[in-house]
């Protein structure tokens, strides 16, 4: 049977020494006192060269790992007689409590020296002129959209949207256009080509409402807002395209008084409590009866009619501000969307956006409001509208 070395040596050393009943533990080399110190030594001096955290790995792997000199010097511990484990025991955890010591207070300078190092590295000078990137502001129309379909969720309304480019039925069929409406006409409406295949860009935001009455789920109350486009010429007042918002509600038992209280509602809402509006009669195809909706002026409220004093500028001293269209829809639309007249009834308003901010904001030039100048946009910032 082959014999291990150490045992060897441990045999051989008890030899040595006759009976071993009194073993000196300085037998073992590695635990002698003077290797103890040196092994410390050792450590201690490549722990003060390491000079980066790196470096200090391996010195720790080295002096304090599994083969370093002194954990391989405990490990003989174990093997030696009870009367010698205590000596030789404090003297080697001694030793490995200065190395630890000594490689954690090594490790906390090198971190500080590491860190100070990064904080002159990464300095920023804050003094150093830099080229700042405006940052915008979200356009008057959109801030002004958003605001109103807040009013109509407030209600409890829900807002539709549909496509720019529509259906010429959507557009005008459905809401009770005739064939030889002029509104179908070139002179106001773009078509696609080929101007026969019947799409074109919508010219209100109605289809929209025909679209959602084909759903079939009813009631129905909806704030329709989007983009629409008429074949205008660009001036200071008219736009090829333009913003309108649209509100349908079909409910059974629907009347004009509804309608006058959604307007007069959704006017105190967007131009001051107490505000109300006036209907004028009125024709649009796909409404009957129809009416023109007219806002009593938020600036003076009436006080400048015939006052030849104080003069309005927002309504001409007229006392009431051209708003928008509305009435009942008509019972060929609901048809169209295959909703019974006879169950259901609704009503419908329309207004344009851009009009709105002209009057309320006091823009003067439409031409302002599609140019994407910032400081149009950035004047409606903090709340103008
Ligand atoms: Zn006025």
């Amino acid at each position: 049977m082959p014999v291990r070395s150490n045992q060897f040596t441990r045999l051989d050393l008890g030899a040595m020494s006759g009976p071993n009943t009194n073993y000196d533990p300085v037998e073992v080399a590695v635990l002698r006192p003077a290797a103890v110190e040196a092994a410390v030594n050792d450590a201690v001096a490549a722990i003060s060269a390491a000079a980066t955290l790196d470096d200090l790995k391996q010195v720790r792997l080295a002096h304090a790992g599994d083969k370093a000199p002194l954990s391989l010097a405990n490990r003989e511990i174990g093997a030696l007689p009870p009367a010698a484990k205590a000596d030789a025991g404090a003297r080697v955890g001694r030793a490995r409590a200065v190395v630890k010591s000594a490689l954690d207070e090594r490790e906390a300078q090198l971190l500080i020296e590491r860190d100070s190092a990064i904080l002159v590295e990464q300095a920023v000078d804050v003094t150093v002129p830099v080229q700042r990137r405006p940052v915008g502001a979200q356009h008057p129309l959109s801030l002004l959209m958003a605001h109103i379909e807040d009013i109509f969720l407030a209600m409890g309304w829900r807002i539709a949207e549909g496509p720019e480019i529509e259906h010429e039925w959507f557009n005008f069929d459905a809401l009770n256009l005739p064939a030889n409406h002029p509104a179908r006409s070139m002179q106001d409406t773009f078509f696609i080509e080929p101007a026969d295949a019947g799409v074109l860009l919508r010219t209100h935001t109605s289809p929209i409402q025909i679209r959602e009455m084909l759903k079939g789920e009813l009631p129905l109350y909806i704030a329709c807002p989007g983009r629409v486009f008429r074949s205008d010429e660009l001036d200071a007042t008219h736009l090829p395209f333009f913003h309108q918002i649209e509100g349908l509600a079909v409910d059974r038992g629907l009347t004009m008084a509804h309608l006058k209280g959604a307007l007069d509602h959704f006017a105190a809402a967007m131009f001051g409590d107490g505000l109300t509006t006036r209907l004028r009669p009125s024709f649009f195809p796909f409404t009957e009866p129809s009416a023109e909706v007219d806002l009593q002026c938020f600036v003076c409220r009436g006080a400048s009619v015939d006052n030849p004093q104080s003069f309005c500028r927002t309504c001409k001293s007229e006392g009431w501000i051209e708003w928008g269209g509305a009435g009942m829809v008509h019972p060929n639309v609901l048809r169209a969307c295959g909703i019974d007249p006879d169950s259901y009834s609704g009503f419908a308003f329309g207004m344009g956006i851009e009009r709105a901010l002209m009057f309320r904001n006091g823009v003067r030039d439409l031409r302002d409001v599609i140019e994407g100048d910032m400081r149009f946009s950035t004047n409606f910032l903090g709340g103008v509208l």
